[in-house]
């Protein structure tokens, strides 16, 4: 029987008040940090079509790290297992723009999740577009099936300004060979996919192709065969929130993504997918009321891929 989720959501809503001003905004971004920790919202589009949403479910954040999982889907479905030639699938254990492990392993990121795995991708990604961070907002609108989903050029300008770990990043792998195009012209290109918004509700919707075994659930076009699906899953579950991947595990149950405007978009594989937003982020850079609200969300429901 199908939980009652406005009712959830309800309760959820409620619970995570008190925790909203636990978290701190991202402020390495100047322009991120213009955003009030009180937001809170959340959304859930089950297989069927039908939704849910609460509180500022409506309305529109920053994406940053959540647009990784838009560009890995884009290229693996364009590549295939090429991609694992210069990115690994292993959990780095460390914080997502951490420089340590790429020296000793030679310029190749341990995830496409972490900021440097994710710059592989806008490399490979801009050896098969004319630019990729325009090639990664079309794939976010069809996922999506909107198509008012847009860059935030004020968050892109603020990153590409103070980008300076992400060039710090890029300049080794460069110096390592595994980044082909212009390190400047990737970092670009990347700061404007980071800065894509969405409402937690066209998230969840974006996500539901790979709840749904690769297809999108409302459209039926096909972004990747199931066994890719399952795959990215994976990947989300042991790699998706950096170095909290195994608590995330513990706690949430879920595969997921999480970015620093707050967001985290998780699914239930067969049923539904969920985002929540909000802020307030904890040490590693997650949301903090969001992955709580996710918790409960598994808690209320009975539901966790476990
Ligand atoms: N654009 C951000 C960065 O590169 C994304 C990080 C994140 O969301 N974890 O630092």
């Amino acid at each position: 029987m199908q939980p009652d989720y406005t009712a959830i959501l309800e309760t959820i809503f409620a619970e995570v008040q008190p925790l909203l001003s636990q978290g701190k905004v991202a402020s390495y971004i100047p322009e991120l940090s213009k955003v009030s920790a009180q937001h809170f919202g959340m959304a859930v589009h089950c297989l069927d079509g039908s939704t849910y949403s609460i509180g500022d479910g409506g309305q529109k954040f920053s994406l940053q790290s959540v647009t990784k999982l838009f560009a890995l889907a884009l290229a693996f479905a364009r590549e295939g297992d090429a991609i694992w030639e210069r990115v690994g699938r292993e959990p780095s254990g460390n914080p997502f723009n951490s420089l340590v492990q790429l020296e000793y392993e030679k310029g190749k990121p341990r995830n496409p999740f972490i900021n440097a795995g994710a710059l592989v991708m806008t490399d490979i990604l801009s050896g098969r577009f004319v630019q990729s961070d325009i090639a990664v907002l079309q794939f976010a609108r069809t996922i999506a099936g909107e198509n008012s989903v847009d860059f935030d050029m004020a968050v892109a300008q603020s990153e590409r300004m103070t980008a300076h770990r992400n060039y710090a990043i890029a300049h080794l792998m460069k110096d390592f060979g595994n980044l082909h195009n212009p390190v400047k012209a990737v970092i670009d290109s990347y700061c404007r996919q980071c800065s894509i918004t969405m409402t937690c509700a066209e998230l969840a919707k974006a996500g539901s192709f790979l709840a749904n075994h690769g297809t999108i659930p409302w459209s039926g076009l096909q972004i990747l065969d199931p066994s890719s699906a399952k795959r990215l899953n994976a990947l989300m579950l042991t790699c998706g929130t950096y170095d909290a991947a195994g608590d995330f595990a513990y706690r949430v149950g879920l595969p997921a993504k999480s970015g620093v405007g707050g967001g985290i978009l998780a699914l239930v594989p067969g049923e539904l997918a969920v985002a929540v937003w909000s802020p307030g982020l904890d040490a590693t850079g997650n949301s903090l009321a969001g992955t709580y609200a996710l918790e409960r969300f598994t808690t209320l429901t009975a539901r966790s891929i476990f």
